[in-house]
């Protein structure tokens, strides 16, 4: 792409314009290449626990006799269904998320009750684990942006929090006010003092369906697309998602958001142009 950049700037109007042209295709080729990935990918997601609620179901009719192994074979198709639920809820997000209109729901939405939503979220699983949840420097902080994405964004980013740490550790979200070279912005930091993540993972971990530990993964009911659905909703507000590790310390990730009364200037004035 870069080598046809440069000739498209130095050759005439028509060569120009075909360079355009095999360009667009490129990226039109491009995108289906993506597109049939991921439906190969969200195929193989949902064909791995149904096959499994399959041949769990058949164990449990040829295990009828011993009421022990029922229970435990129930327990695994429970864990499987679970799977197979949050995989769908994750993959409506994600379709939800991409929809851009989404953002003509855009108000101004305080953090506080974002924190309290996200720790709602995983509060089940935090006790289960002794995991203590911690919010601080929030009061008052308010985004400009959409509600339910803003929600699912930082519920994703605690429920890792608590799911890629050992027991008996703290998950901490920190809310602050940062100046920057492009204004003021709004910061939610999360905090735990998990596994890590080894640094060559750490740009990938964004993609759909990536994850380190795919085993690991698919115990806590991931699915590999939280992050992406973080990324999107990020992007889609105008701000970022950073992540800082340290394997076997801890990671923060961070959601960076403009400053609300800019975000609502800029989106008002994009739906005047429209
Ligand atoms: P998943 O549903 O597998 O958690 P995500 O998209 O949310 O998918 O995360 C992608 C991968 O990034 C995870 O599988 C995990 O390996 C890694 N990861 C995400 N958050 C954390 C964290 N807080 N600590 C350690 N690893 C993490």
């Amino acid at each position: 792409a870069d080598l046809l950049a440069v000739s498209a700037r130095s050759a005439p109007l028509g060569a120009r314009l075909v360079l355009l042209l095999v360009e667009d295709l490129t990226e039109a080729r491009r995108i289906e290449a993506v597109r049939r990935d991921f439906v190969a990918n969200v195929s193989h997601e949902l064909k791995t626990p149904a096959g499994a609620l399959s041949l769990l179901s058949e164990a449990v009719l040829d295990a009828a006799e011993d009421p022990e192994a029922v229970t435990r074979f129930a327990g695994r198709m429970q864990n499987e269904a679970t799977r197979l639920t949050n995989l769908i809820q994750e993959l409506i997000d994600l379709s939800r998320v991409q929809d851009n209109d989404m953002l003509s729901q855009a108000e101004l939405v305080s953090v506080d009750e974002l924190v309290t939503e996200a720790i709602d979220r995983c509060r089940q699983q935090a006790d289960d684990k002794g995991i203590t949840i911690a919010s601080g420097g929030t009061a008052g902080l308010s985004v400009w942006g959409n509600r339910g994405q803003l929600a699912a964004a930082l519920g994703n980013l605690v429920e890792n929090g608590v799911n890629y740490s050992p027991p008996h550790t703290r998950v901490a979200i920190a809310g602050s006010l940062v100046a920057s070279a492009g204004g003021e912005q709004v910061e939610i930091a999360v905090t735990d003092q998990g596994i890590g993540i080894p640094e060559t993972d750490r740009q990938r971990i964004f993609e759909r369906f990536y994850r380190v530990d795919p085993a690991r993964s698919r115990a806590t009911g991931g699915t590999g697309l939280g992050l992406a659905i973080v990324k999107h909703v990020a992007a889609s507000h105008g701000g970022e998602v950073l992540v800082w590790s340290a394997e076997g310390q801890g990671s923060t990730f961070t959601l960076r958001l403009p400053e609300p009364g800019s975000a609502r200037e800029r989106h008002l004035a994009v739906r005047r142009d429209r």
